[in-house]
């Protein structure tokens, strides 16, 4: 890899230089060949989009300017999220580079071919894991990973069966794997995985897959599996968008969202907790683009269903690739999230336990500080929302082949993503208080709910007008707040089952207003739930 170029320019005359090159090739051939673009969903299903001669960059980003230079030179960012002051990784087809090596702006080449890495990845090299089941000698379409998953449920149908837990944009089934061991009772503690929420990030498929093998196929032969499966309930969707799934393997390999009408909503910005904030895009063009309402899309609504149905789900990780992270929230705020020591030492011991495998580099922290802004993403909507505790994973690697892993590092990578899981899986998690409220109207009654309160225990009401983006510590309960100048309403008390209710008359107020709501008991505290008296 070579550093070209130095920073000659200032960043906008790079934009400007690079705005007037490109008005002169404009008229000699089209410079894009975008998955956004609506052409492509005219091609027969064997057409396969191509990316001859396309290369994979790294440039550091320092300015805005650099970053509208980038988004001018490529329509296909690479990094989950990204922002000013970090690499950004982008996808360039050659016209395009001479423009970028005109620009000034220093960059290394990642992948000098993209289509020479997706050849190689789609032929038939003999390799083999002969200690594995066939099924991860390579990457499966999505027929196929479906067709396993009823393989293993099929093979222990005392302990696994395949869920359908909605449908796609476009009517596919979205299914989910469920492992459990014997005498099921709803207070077992559940744990949500997924993969394939981009759809180009085919390791994070395998991976899922791999995790269901292993839980199913050792359950006899290894005692710790066998705990891990009598004593939580497995929820493992290895493709949570089939419709952009399959879309890479018939259309176009380096789709990342879904499949709403041509351009596609990013599912990973679509989830209904600060949706709309920073590192999402009200573009449809971008790929960050968040769609036009929090849970617009029908696989996310799946997911949310499936926690709201599951109220015993405690905990959650959603496998992305590429970078090699263990991320939690928050990515809408830089503020560290409640109960931030124990998420740092939960992924502590992921980040260990997962080096320790083959010796690659991770890194872990929230999303905002460790990586970029993100907003709408899936562990800031359970754990803000559901109080469930949520993780993201970004699997291998660290850029030498992205998402077009060698499927030589299938294995590799799916057992590094297993151990990371199982760390999860071996906690014993504190299920954390949950608010949930009910319509609101001026001079009706309404109903304030937490659970998993502890019984017996006290439980405040709070309430904001104000916001959500200022702490504030509250010396008689020992806890901080996550409302902005909260101002106490009531009291209730929990039951023995943990819940508390609160049954109030909303005042006869002028207008609709907006108010932030959070509870606490001492020491510990709810979500923040966002509303209105209407
Ligand atoms: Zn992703």
């Amino acid at each position: 890899m070579n550093v070209n170029g130095t920073r000659i320019l200032t960043t906008s005359s790079i934009v400007v230089a690079a705005l007037s090159a490109a008005s002169t090739l404009a008229f000699q051939q089209p410079l894009h060949t975008s998955g956004a673009d609506g052409a492509l969903d005219a091609q027969a299903e064997s057409v396969m989009a191509r990316f001859d001669g396309h290369k994979v960059i790294r440039a550091w980003i320092e300015s805005e300017e650099e970053l509208e230079l980038v988004h001018f030179l490529s329509d296909d960012i690479w990094n989950d999220t990204y922002g000013i002051g970090g690499p950004l990784d982008f996808r360039i087809t050659p016209e395009m580079y001479d423009i970028l090596v005109g620009s000034g702006l220093p960059f290394e080449v990642m992948i000098d071919d993209v289509q020479v890495l997706i050849d190689a990845e789609r032929a038939d090299d003999g390799f083999e894991n002969p200690a594995e089941d066939p099924f991860f000698n390579d990457y499966q379409r999505l027929s196929d990973v479906v067709a396993y998953m009823n393989t293993l449920a099929n093979l222990r149908p005392d302990l696994a069966e395949v869920v359908d837990i909605g449908d796609t944009v476009r009517g596919r089934d979205i299914f989910a794997l469920r492992i459990t061991g014997p005498n099921f009772e709803p207070t077992r503690p559940g744990l949500l995985i997924h993969g394939g929420q981009h759809a180009r990030e085919w390791i994070t498929v395998s991976a899922n897959c791999y995790i269901a093998d292993t839980l199913i196929r050792q359950y006899d032969t290894d005692p710790y599996i066998k705990d891990l499966v009598d004593t939580r309930e497995w929820w493992i969707i290895p493709v949570m968008n089939p419709d952009g799934y399959e879309y890479t393997w018939t259309n176009y390999r380096l789709w990342r969202k879904n499949r709403r009408s041509s351009y596609g909503v990013d599912l990973n910005r679509n989830w209904g907790y600060h949706w709309g904030g920073p590192g999402s895009s009200d573009s449809t063009n971008r790929e960050t683009y968040r769609g036009d309402a929090p849970f617009s899309e029908p696989e996310t609504q799946a997911m949310r269903d499936l926690c709201l149905d599951h109220p015993n789900i405690v905990g959650h990780i959603d496998i992305h690739s590429y970078s090699q992270l263990i991320l939690y929230p928050w990515g809408w705020t830089r503020y560290l999230p409640p109960y931030n020591d124990t998420f740092d030492a939960i992924s502590s011991e992921m980040d260990q336990r997962i080096e320790a495998l083959y010796g690659t580099i991770w890194r872990y922290g929230p999303v905002y500080t460790t990586i970029y802004p993100a907003s709408g993403v899936s562990s800031d909507w359970t754990f803000g929302d559901r109080r469930i505790w949520g993780f993201a994973f970004e699997l291998r690697d660290r850029g030498q082949y992205g998402f077009v892993l060698p499927k030589s590092q299938l294995l590799p990578a799916s057992k590094e993503a297993r151990e990371g899981v199982f760390v999860l899986a071996e906690q014993e998690l504190e299920p954390l208080m949950v608010l949930d409220v009910g319509w609101l109207e001026r001079g009706q009654p309404a109903e304030f709910k937490v659970t998993r309160a502890t019984p017996g225990s006290d439980v405040y009401f709070f309430y904001s007008i104000r916001g959500d983006d200022e702490q504030t510590f509250w010396p008689d309960l020992n806890v901080t707040l996550d409302i902005e100048s909260p101002l106490m309403a009531a009291t209730a008390t929990a039951d023995a089952s943990g819940t508390a209710i609160l049954n109030r008359t909303m005042p006869n107020l002028r207008a609709l207003i907006v108010i932030w709501l959070q509870a606490a008991e001492y020491g510990r505290t709810t979500n923040v739930v966002l509303t209105q008296i209407n």
